[in-house]
């Protein structure tokens, strides 16, 4: 067996080839949307699988949805938590192991195995790679440091928070655009603070953002540091100078980045990392699969998550029983 780009030492090596022991027609890589969705219909199809989540829970993206979801066809939910259960709670319809708390450190396509950290080794007939995105990070200072001390995860959630403060909305896209109108409703003021010139976020949204007198748009401007105690107190910021601004709260919205750097060099990936897929959602890579975010960037959303779940399975199970 060999991992390329598996970095680790000898003796967790030996170990891992001492637990070699499982063997799954499908092996399925993230436990949101597209992942449950993969792995409940392999079940259906009598396709022994298993499904690895790194989280502790299932659900994925759908764990951090706080606006009601009414857009995907079939059940309405206040939040992304809510539709998370419901997937959940359908999964004990069939029978597939589920691994949690447990990431994919590396695969090895000639092998057919999949590698996990905690040194198990999972074999399997296909594999499909269902890894989502993850928000893009500008790795500053008090970025990691100030994370629920005023960093904020969501304007739905938190803005009661910023009742008669002061909060900053960093990114230049929808989201951005979004939050800072739903945070107006609350805070005080609110900067909307984009490196760019101009908005890529809708033209409906950012209308109605030069209406309100509550948000104040810094255009061309980058955020340097986030400044604070035991909590937020200030912004470091660059246009044509540096400055600071005083602030309370700071929410992140600078778009998402998907999950395939362990797939660099091993299968086509898009100009943008996304994994390259056909209509079947197989990579270049013959039974390797990939579905949902990871590979879907223009839209991301459940339904498609779910019904390229369903694809992968359902040619798989054809490919198997040839
Ligand atoms: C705020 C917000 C609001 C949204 N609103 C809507 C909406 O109204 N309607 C809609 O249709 N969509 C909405 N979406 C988008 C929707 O949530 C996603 O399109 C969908 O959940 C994607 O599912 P996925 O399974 O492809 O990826 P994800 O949900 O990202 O799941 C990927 C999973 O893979 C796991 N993983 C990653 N790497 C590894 C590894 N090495 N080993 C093991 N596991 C790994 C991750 O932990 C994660 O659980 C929203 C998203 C957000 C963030």
């Amino acid at each position: 067996l060999s991992y390329k780009g598996f970095t680790t030492t000898f003796q967790f090596y030996e170990k891992a080839v001492k637990l070699a022991t499982v063997k799954y027609d499908v092996a399925i890589i993230g436990g949101g949307s597209a992942g449950i969705s993969a792995a409940c219909w392999s079940a259906e199809l009598g396709l022994n699988s298993v499904l690895v989540e790194s989280n502790v829970e299932l659900g994925g993206q759908l764990n951090y949805v706080f606006n009601p979801i009414n857009n995907y066809l079939g059940v309405e939910t206040a939040n992304g938590r809510e539709m998370r259960d419901i997937f959940v709670s359908q999964m004990q319809n069939w029978q597939f192991d589920i691994l949690t708390n447990s990431a994919v450190a590396a695969v090895d396509f000639e092998a057919k195995t999949a590698l996990l950290y905690d040194g198990k080794i999972l074999h399997f007939k296909a594999l499909v790679i269902a890894m989502g995105v993850r928000r893009r990070k500008l790795n500053i200072a008090g970025e990691a440091e100030f994370i629920g001390k005023g960093i904020i995860e969501s304007g739905k959630r938190d803005a009661k928070t910023l009742i008669g403060k002061t909060v900053c909305v960093i990114g230049g896209g929808d989201a951005a655009l979004e939050n800072a109108l739903i945070l107006s409703g609350f805070a005080e003021k609110v900067f909307l603070i984009h490196r760019r010139e101009t908005f890529r976020g809708r033209k409906e949204f950012l209308n109605q953002i030069l209406l309100n007198t509550k948000i104040n748009i810094l255009r061309n401007t980058n955020l340097l540091e986030i400044i604070g105690e035991d909590k937020v107190h200030a912004v470091k910021l660059k246009n044509e100078a540096e400055f600071i601004l005083p602030t309370d709260g700071v929410i992140f919205r600078l778009g998402v980045e998907p999950n395939t750097e362990l797939f660099r060099d091993k299968i086509m990936l898009d100009e943008f990392g996304y994994i390259k897929i056909d209509s079947n959602c197989e990579t270049n890579v013959s039974n390797i699969f990939a579905v949902g975010d990871v590979a879907n960037r223009l839209s991301p959303t459940i339904s498609s998550a779910v019904g390229m779940g369903t694809t992968a399975a359902k040619v798989i199970w054809q490919r198997l029983n040839l």
